[in-house]
């Protein structure tokens, strides 16, 4: 699949985010997006979504309407912290009706305001463009597939390859703020936030993306995608 560069979003710091089109319209108006780097230390995420769009690309088998971003926190990626070089952790930053300024730990901390972050008002821009239908938002953590909205589906789908835990809402911590929570009520779009185990639980990169790669492939070349755009 043929992918071109969308103009890209500027960070805080003032680096380029770049983003990517597969040209292929949606007729439902609904895009897959698959979105990496919402937090900068996140390599194992940050890697296992350039493997993956690297194999979409090289496929004859995938035709769908996506939009990749490879990494959304440009800043916190080069500087190997969660947040962005104003300490925002993004995903406590999206304008849902749950956003609260209060926080209990320094690297959950929201903003000064809902949206305040150059780094999401690009991925809000693209949404009103490209309205989302399913988002698969690649982390690490411990090995998780954490699905909002109406995803059950795939997370079981993938649990199937990688047998990771599915898990909903949290009822232990809440995440005001995040992608999981915008996007299902304010653009009816599933999340899939799975989180990819980390480097320090004893796994290299390769052995991440290997757990996970023909699971990953089979979805993305699966009917239960494609009915998340129609
Ligand atoms: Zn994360």
């Amino acid at each position: 699949m043929i992918f071109r560069e969308l103009r890209p979003g500027i960070t805080v710091a003032g680096e380029k985010i770049p983003a990517f089109f597969s040209d292929v319209l949606s007729p439902q108006n609904k895009y897959i997006y698959l979105i990496a780097g919402v937090h900068g230390d996140e390599v194992e995420g940050v890697y296992v979504l350039q493997q993956l769009f690297e194999k979409i690309k090289n496929s004859s088998e995938i035709e769908l309407p996506m939009i990749v971003i490879p990494i959304l926190n440009i800043d916190g990626y080069r500087a190997n912290t969660r947040g962005n070089a104003r300490k925002v952790d993004l995903n406590r930053n999206y304008p849902s009706d749950q956003w609260t300024a209060t926080y209990t730990q320094e690297t959950h901390y929201p903003g000064t305001a809902p949206l305040s972050e150059p780094e999401n008002q690009f991925l809000i821009n693209l949404f009103a463009k490209f309205p989302p239908g399913f988002i698969l938002s690649l982390h690490s953590w411990k090995p998780m597939l954490n699905y909002n909205g109406n995803c059950l589906d795939v997370a079981e789908f993938l649990q199937k390859y990688n047998s990771y835990e599915v898990v909903g809402e949290f009822t232990d911590h809440p995440t005001p703020g995040s992608l999981g929570e915008l996007a299902p009520t304010k653009y009816n779009a599933s999340v899939l936030t799975f989180e990819c185990p980390l480097l320090s639980q004893g796994k290299t990169l390769a052995e991440i993306w290997a757990e996970n790669e023909k699971g990953l492939y089979d979805l993305f070349k699966s009917a239960l995608i494609k009915s998340k755009i129609t």
